[in-house]
């Protein structure tokens, strides 16, 4: 059974944190580069069909999970007033073997709903990030910033929704925000269906 993240929430990230607190332990030690952001299910509910989805080709969860993101999380995002929803890319090696982007099926069932333009053209992945889990933080970091490339000079974009299947460390959405704001953008929000637990 999905559980839907309980309040409170993280006011950046979006975990469920203890009562009292405002925002999480990572979001407090080292403030995000996005605006702040919201996921929709907790990590261990769907990390099951999240791996159905994603690794034996099961689209139609992809879609029924795009609508619920949609439909369950439509006030923050009306809040967002976004101009773009951009999917986090994949790499086109593994594009072409998973045949589907599963942030961009989620991305695409939130731009429909709510009628914001899903922009799939603006950002590319130019490395693979499997071999990240050898590396340290600071390796990790920089490496994932040279893994994503603007295919624009100037985004000309304000405000943007950045959309992935999980939130984990969270690095991944980061160092886009950046990349997206180096380029011009001047607040960056995101959405992803699943998240782990606060601190
Ligand atoms: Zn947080």
């Amino acid at each position: 059974m999905p559980l839907i993240v309980p309040a409170p929430r993280c006011s950046i990230c979006g975990k469920a944190i203890r009562k009292g607190r405002n925002t999480c332990h990572d979001c407090t030690i080292k403030r995000p580069e996005y605006n702040y952001g919201r996921a929709l299910y907790e990590y261990r509910s769907v990390q099951d069909s999240i791996s159905r989805f994603k690794n034996v080709g099961r689209v139609e969860y992809g879609r029924f999970y795009g609508r619920q993101m949609a439909t369950l999380l439509a006030e923050e995002i009306g809040k967002m007033n976004a101009e773009a929803i951009v999917p986090v890319p994949l790499h086109r090696d593994k594009l072409i073997y998973r045949g589907y982007n599963q942030a961009a099926i989620l991305a695409k069932e939130i731009s429909d709903y709510h009628n914001i333009p899903l922009r799939e053209d603006l950002l590319i992945r130019v490395r693979k990030s499997e071999d990240q889990k050898k590396l340290d933080v600071f390796q990790r970091q920089n490496n994932l910033k040279k893994a994503f490339h603007i295919a624009q000079n100037d985004v000309k974009l304000k405000d943007i929704i950045v959309v992935d299947d999980v939130y984990t460390t969270g690095s991944t959405i980061n160092t886009i925000s950046s990349l997206l704001k180096e380029h011009g953008a001047e607040n960056v929000y995101f959405l992803t269906l699943a998240i782990g637990k606060g601190m």
